[in-house]
């Protein structure tokens, strides 16, 4: 179904600072670039919050039946320490320290994050690919800068030369900022630099003896800049020019500028149409830091082994939370708030539930056509999710009054609602429907365990508790079955 074609999407736009209306360049399609993770430890909760926006995204634009092209990078060489251009690699310095090749760092958590984002019910991108299968693209790209005469060559690294740039662009056109705050940004770290002007960036950088992820080039053995893989691969998986590019809010500046530049000098048109960022994430009010203990890995919150929350959430729960706030929000993540979204959810997929077991009338007394446009109508205002979900919530309360025989529905409002109510909570929002399969669990958890302690009192020929536990069972609806394959039981 082509519901784009009735709905204006209207997408917050960094570069202009304001919502426009989403025009894709080719009808019908969608290329869209999300910053991969650097996978050189667990991937972070606030990285997950990020790439969980870009899923809800994603996820839309296929429910409004764009075919689209999510490319999602894997960044596996070339992100230094810091975000700079002075530092050990990441991924090489984890290497160093856990005396293993820095492939197995890569694999270790390359396979963290598939699982992380596997748990949290993330759609794969259609695409994802790593800075080091693109070294060759890599290098042909520099080749091309040099060529245009806005990079340079000291001493075996190559530097993108920002001033000469600025002279025909605006270097800082979509974080604000100018090239004097970018000397501030790097002269810390620049001791030692052959960059003519500290803002300039490196595109390629030659390896000194320590530095064990090199390939070789024109220049030197060495490795890429980190800014260069999304220049190359977002052209080359979507082209000189695209529909939108994602991704946290603290690559604006520099990450996200460079690759502006980069693709820019190549091509000679701008590379992104939409720009989009996520805000940040906070754990009980504070910026996460392992070295102060306020943090927690996004594994930890479905088993509950962590220190800052009072317990496990599902994967439905969590999603829910992070849903009930606008993606461009800060969002402060902690444990009485998820208790409370907890609810909320459980109270959404209950509703849900009851509508299978709704019976139609001849009339409605709910506008469900009405509802339903206003569902469309916050999503198409920037992806605004805690809007629909306050929709959504109406529709639980009309579930709730049918089920109560306080309202009525016809039979084609009872369709439209499922439909629509399914599509948003399921597949719009990512969300799962875990709360009954949750408590029966449990449920399951403990009759265990009590069939287990009337066994071991059977062999203590302690017949009374024995009686006792089966019996009490059974007032409460449970029926123990003993049989030759051990006990069973059943719920009446
Ligand atoms: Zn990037």
């Amino acid at each position: 179904m082509e519901l784009y074609k009735e709905n204006k999407l209207k997408i917050y736009n960094s570069l202009s600072k304001s919502k426009e209306l989403f025009k894709p360049l080719v009808e019908g399609r969608v290329g869209m670039y999300v910053c991969g993770p650097t996978v050189y430890s667990n991937v972070h909760l606030g990285n997950i919050r990020t790439f969980m926006s870009f899923d809800m995204v994603y996820r839309y634009l296929l429910h409004l039946g764009y075919k689209v092209r999510y490319v999602r990078n894997i960044t596996d060489a070339g992100h230094l320490e810091n975000d700079a251009d002075e530092g050990e690699d990441r991924i090489a310095k984890k290497a160093r320290l856990e005396q293993i090749e820095p492939m197995e760092v890569v694999q270790r958590y390359v396979v963290d994050f598939h699982n992380v984002t596997n748990k949290y019910n993330f759609l794969p991108p259609s695409i994802e690919p790593t800075a080091t299968g693109h070294i060759v693209e890599q290098i042909e790209m520099i080749k091309e800068i040099v060529k245009k005469g806005l990079a340079y060559e000291v001493n075996g690294s190559v530097y993108f030369d920002v001033l000469k740039y600025n002279e025909t662009n605006r270097y800082g056109i979509l974080s604000g900022r100018t090239i004097e705050d970018a000397i501030h940004n790097t002269r810390a770290l620049d001791g030692q630099s052959d960059k003519k002007n500290p803002q300039d960036f490196a595109l390629w950088k030659k390896a000194d003896e320590r530095h064990i992820m090199r390939w070789p080039s024109p220049w030197s053995d060495g490795f890429p800049g980190w800014h260069l893989e999304c220049s190359v691969m977002s052209s080359k998986y979507l082209g000189e020019q695209f529909d939108i590019h994602g991704g946290g809010m603290d690559l604006k500046f520099p990450h996200h500028e460079c690759e502006i530049a980069q693709s820019k000098t190549c091509s000679g048109v701008s590379p992104v149409n939409y720009w989009m960022h996520a805000n940040m994430l906070l754990l009980n009010g504070q910026k996460m830091a392992k070295s102060t203990g306020n943090f927690v890995l996004p594994n930890d919150i479905l088993t509950g082994n962590n220190d800052v929350l009072p317990k496990d959430f599902g994967v439905g729960v969590v999603r829910f939370f992070i849903m009930q706030a606008h993606y461009r929000s800060i969002l402060d993540f902690s444990g009485e708030a998820l208790l409370a979204s907890e609810k909320g959810y459980k109270k959404l997929i209950e509703a849900i539930n009851l509508l299978d077991d709704v019976e139609a009338s001849s009339e409605s007394t709910f506008n469900v056509k009405e509802w339903r446009q206003k569902c469309y109508d916050a999503m198409n205002d920037d992806f605004n999710t805690p809007i629909l979900i306050s929709h959504l919530f109406e529709a639980v309360k009309f579930i709730n009054q049918l089920k109560d025989d306080k309202a009525t529905i016809s039979k084609d409002d009872l369709v439209l609602l499922k439909s629509t109510i399914n599509a948003f909570v399921f597949d719009v929002l990512g969300l799962v429907n875990d709360v009954e399969e949750h408590s029966s669990d449990k449920l399951d958890g403990v009759v265990e365990l009590l069939i287990k302690l009337r066994k071991q009192a059977r062999e203590n020929k302690d017949w009374a508790l024995s009686d006792q536990i089966r019996d009490e069972l059974l007032e409460k609806g449970i029926q123990l079955k003993d049989g030759r394959e051990g006990t069973t039981y059943s719920i009446n």
